[in-house]
């Protein structure tokens, strides 16, 4: 017999009543009935996102939802600052370059993050800069950027600051309104614990709008404008969303919510904190030090091969997790806690570890992860 539990950064766990809310039979979109729900899933969305603007709720995967930010936001021929950590960045990237936007790349080496400090000395040379784009969460390198602190600088600079937490919301702090961040672009099936087929933007107000109402680029689908007026008009979306989803969202919100965020972010803290003391307990080195709360980033010691533990991990132990992507593949693990995660999750996580790592020839003292992880949950 075979059981597996996701520890991936994506799909990550759906919880069995979120899952259950969404597997009835179909409601029509158009009725009082889903009206009242996709108002609700819209105010719990825009407490998530710690706005009094918009929050929209679109039905694509997050790429979708990047997308969206860029050519809502954005003209031909407009300069941006991207910052690019991984591969999320890159994709920010090479969306803007598909575009006809003129990029002016912040590259940092996998691992690290852009600091307050190296933004406003880009920001301080370059010129005409229309918008910063920022990995909240960077799940190629696990990395998280002190969203709180560029919020500010991007808007003394004038300019608009365009996040992508699809990895991140739901398990991260957002104060899109407090942190000055115009835009957010996010996913259902990371922290927000859905499958996935939704995504979400977060607007903070009068200065992407007024983006918004100046842009340039063609859309159709994802013209945030359309949605904005349906939803003024009837309390809808303006094509046919994922409804089963929806009905999903309204169990997980309800799940967040009634947690409270403050605890769901520190719950996160705490899966992130037993989960390196784990790590580290096992003799195994952190893979940067800017690791972010909902995924735990390791470097595959020497002699040891990374797909193959994996894959032990994985298809002999049951903890699914992830290696790396080009160009660290086989060379990190990553063993994401987003979402539907408690003690449960970790506990498997170093236990798959420690085991497979011994059957793999690397020393370990097997049960010293699961000691560090339990130290730190009893603390
Ligand atoms: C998962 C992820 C995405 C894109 O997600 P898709 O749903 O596969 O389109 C974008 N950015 C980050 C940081 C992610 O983790």
């Amino acid at each position: 017999m075979k059981k597996e539990i996701l520890l991936t950064p994506g799909p990550s766990q759906v919880p069995p009543q979120v899952a259950a809310a969404g597997a009835v039979p179909i409601i029509h979109h158009r009725t009082k009935e889903f009206m009242e729900v996709f108002g609700r899933l819209i105010e719990g969305m825009k407490k998530v996102y710690g706005t009094q603007g918009d929050a929209f709720i679109l039905g694509s995967s997050g790429t979708g939802a990047m997308e969206t930010c860029v050519v809502n936001a954005l003209s031909p021929g407009d300069r941006v600052v991207i910052g690019i950590t991984g591969k999320f960045g890159e994709r920010f990237s090479l969306m803007c370059k598909a575009w006809g936007v003129e990029v002016v790349e912040l590259v940092r080496e996998w691992g690290h993050i852009v600091t307050p400090e190296e933004l406003t000395e880009t920001l301080s040379k370059e010129k005409d800069i229309k918008a910063v784009f920022i990995t909240h969460s960077e799940t190629s390198t696990g990395i998280m950027h002190p969203i709180d602190k560029l919020g500010p600088i991007v808007d003394e600079y004038g300019a608009l600051f365009i996040v992508d937490s699809v990895s991140a919301l739901g398990g991260l702090e957002m104060r899109m309104d407090d942190w000055k961040v115009d835009m957010v672009a996010s996913g259902s099936q990371k922290a927000l614990m859905l499958p996935p087929g939704l995504s979400f933007v977060g607007v903070r107000g009068e200065k992407a709008w007024k983006a918004i109402e100046a842009s340039k680029i063609p859309k159709f689908y994802f013209d945030l404008k359309k949605y904005k007026k349906s939803i003024m008009k009837s309390g809808d979306t303006p094509f046919t969303i994922p409804v089963s989803l929806c009905l999903s969202l309204d169990e997980s919100l309800k799940m967040i919510l009634g947690e409270g965020l403050e605890s769901v972010y520190a719950r996160h803290k705490k899966m992130s904190a037993a989960t390196q003391a784990g790590i580290k307990a096992l003799g195994l080195k952190l893979f940067s030090d800017h690791l972010s709360y909902v995924e735990s980033v390791f470097t595959v010691p020497e002699g040891i091969d990374g797909g193959k533990l994996v894959k032990v991990m994985t298809d002999k132990y049951g903890a699914r997790v992830s290696g790396g992507q080009e160009p660290y593949k086989g060379k990190i693990v990553r063993i994401a806690h987003m979402g539907y995660v408690t003690h449960h999750d970790v506990l498997l996580a170093m236990t798959s570890l420690e085991m497979a790592l011994s059957e793999m020839g690397f020393k370990v003292e097997l049960g010293a992860g699961t000691k560090a992880a339990e130290e730190v949950f009893l603390s």
